[in-house]
C-alpha cells in the first residue's frame, strides 16, 4: 500500500508559552484506520487540523499524497480541502437547512462561490446526495431540518456531507465525544465501513481507548505534543498506556490492554 499521509519533523507553537506539537513523525497509508489517543490537552486536535491546514504548523512538513501542503496557496489549498473531508464533535451543519441540503454542501469546494451561493447543484449531484444518505440510514430524514434531528443523525450528516466530496481521506475530530454508546457505535461503525469498503484512509481523534482499540488498524498514542505510541492495537498494553495517559489514569485503563477486535 501506498502512503497517503507523512509527517515529518512536525512542531506547532501557540505564543511563546504553548508547544502543542513536538517534532511529529508518522505515516499513513492509503486505505488505513488509525486512531490519535491521550489525554486531554495532549495535542490530538492540533494535529488532526494542521493535516487540512484549519492550523498552520510552525515547522517540518505535511505531505498529503506526494506534495507538502504547507507550501499550498489559495488554490491548492481548496483543491485539498475537497480531498480531505473532516467530522467535528459539534457536527457543524446548518440546522434551519435540511439534511439533503447540509449534505450538498459537501459539494461547495466544486463550485464558484455564485453556484455555491445560488444552491446550483446537478441533478447527478442529488442522485449522489440521496445515494448516500440511504446507505447511511438517512433516507426516511432527507427533507427534515438538521435540528429536528438526534446527536447520531446529525453526525450521519456530517460523514455524508463528507463523503460527497468524494475525499481520499477523511479527518474526524473526537466524532462521538457528545453521543450516547449506541450512536457511538453506529458512527464507528459507519467510519470503519467507509475504510474498509470505500477504501477511503480515515484518521480519528478519540478519547474512549476501548473503541480506538476495537476499531483501528494502527494507533497513535500522544502525549504533551510527543508521540509515545505508534503501531498495532494490539500492542497496546499497561506500559503503553502509562506513557500515553500519565500512570494514574493508566491504572484505570489497564483491563482495556486486553481488549482487542482482532
Ligand atoms: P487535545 O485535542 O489533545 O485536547 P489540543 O490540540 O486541543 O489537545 O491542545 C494542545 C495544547 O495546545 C493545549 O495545551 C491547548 O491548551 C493548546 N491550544 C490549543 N489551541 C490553542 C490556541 N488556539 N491557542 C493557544 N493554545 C492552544
Amino acid at each position: 500500500m501506498t502512503t497517503l499521509l507523512e509527517f515529518k519533523n512536525v512542531s506547532k507553537q501557540y505564543g511563546s508559552e504553548t508547544k502543542a506539537l513536538s517534532n511529529i513523525n508518522f505515516a499513513v497509508k492509503e486505505g488505513e484506520f488509525v486512531s490519535i489517543i491521550g489525554p486531554s490537552g495532549a495535542g490530538k486536535s492540533t494535529l488532526l487540523r494542521c493535516i487540512n491546514r484549519m492550523i498552520d504548523a510552525s515547522s517540518g512538513e505535511i505531505v498529503f499524497d506526494g506534495a507538502n501542503v504547507s507550501a499550498f496557496k489559495k488554490k491548492e489549498l481548496k483543491r485539498l480541502r475537497t480531498r480531505i473531508g473532516m467530522i467535528f464533535q459539534h457536527y457543524n451543519l446548518v440546522n434551519r437547512l435540511s439534511v439533503i441540503e447540509n449534505v450538498l454542501h459537501g459539494r461547495l469546494g466544486y463550485k464558484s462561490t455564485l453556484a455555491g451561493a445560488l444552491g446550483l447543484y446537478t441533478d447527478e449531484e442529488k442522485r449522489q446526495a440521496f445515494n448516500i444518505l440511504q446507505i447511511l440510514g438517512l433516507e426516511e430524514q432527507i427533507y427534515k431540518r438538521c435540528d429536528q434531528l438526534s446527536g447520531g443523525q446529525k453526525q450521519r450528516v456530517g460523514i455524508g456531507r463528507a463523503l460527497i466530496q468524494a475525499p481520499r481521506m477523511l479527518l474526524c475530530d473526537e466524532p462521538i465525544a457528545s453521543l450516547d454508546p449506541n450512536a457511538s457505535k453506529m458512527i464507528m461503525d459507519h467510519l470503519k465501513n467507509i475504510s474498509s469498503s470505500m477504501g477511503i484512509t480515515v484518521v480519528v481523534n478519540l478519547h474512549q481507548v476501548d473503541v480506538a482499540l476495537k476499531y483501528s488498524d494502527r494507533i497513535i498514542g500522544v502525549n504533551k505534543g510527543r508521540v509515545v505510541y505508534d503501531g498495532v492495537p494490539e500492542g497496546i498494553q499497561t506500559d503503553e498506556l502509562q506513557s500515553i495517559y500519565g500512570s494514574e489514569v493508566a491504572n484505570n485503563l489497564s483491563e482495556l490492554g486486553g481488549q482487542h477486535a482482532g
